[in-house]
């Protein structure tokens, strides 16, 4: 089992094997994370997705799925892409969610990333409730099969801290 960390930071600039991208189906860079992570990445990283859009995934990535790529100019070694799904009021969609973090987890260790730091997936632009997104993020790292070491949740902002802090409290 790994050990879970909750971080206040910038996922761009942590020394972890994978950063964990809130990416979009097209692979194609946007805002929030993505935008941060293309930015940080430099052009070696929307070379690597491009590439990947016309070899394996000509329909981009599937939500729940996730694929690694180049870290480009990042501390890290690789990032893992996942697309987590748009918030809906009377869908439940909290299977796809843990999804991201389950495949993205086994990516890790196709890999061999033995650190790997995750975003607060589909809690920005795609509109989760933070509470439920940081659960979600908890619940299913706890539960993971997986050989990574050391798991970095990491909080951009107050109340994704407290999200995080209360899901480990409460499956304690
Ligand atoms: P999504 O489209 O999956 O909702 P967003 O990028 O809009 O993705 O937001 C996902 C989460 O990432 C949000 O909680 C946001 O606060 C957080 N976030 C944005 N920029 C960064 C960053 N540089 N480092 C870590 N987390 C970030």
């Amino acid at each position: 089992m790994a050990t879970i960390r909750i971080v206040r930071s910038d996922i761009t600039t942590l020394d972890v094997d994978a950063v964990v991208n809130a990416a979009n189906r097209q692979l194609a860079g946007g805002g929030g994370v993505d935008g941060a992570i293309h930015r940080a990445a430099g052009p070696e990283l929307s070379t690597a997705c491009r590439k990947l859009r016309e070899t394996t995934l000509p329909d981009g990535l599937p939500t729940g799925d996730s694929v690694a790529t180049t870290a480009g100019n990042m501390p890290a070694r690789w990032v893992i892409h996942t697309v987590g799904p748009v918030w809906a009021k009377t869908i439940d969609k909290s299977d796809q969610l843990a999804s991201c973090y389950r495949t993205s987890l086994q990516v890790a260790d196709e890999i061999g990333a033995r650190s790997v730091a995750f975003p607060t997936i589909s809690a920005g632009v795609y509109g989760y409730p933070m509470d439920e997104a940081t659960r979600i993020a908890v619940e299913t790292c706890r539960q993971a099969d997986t050989k990574v070491d050391t798991i970095y949740l990491v909080a951009f902002n107050d109340e994704a801290e407290a999200g995080y802090r209360a899901a480990l409290e409460n499956q304690r």
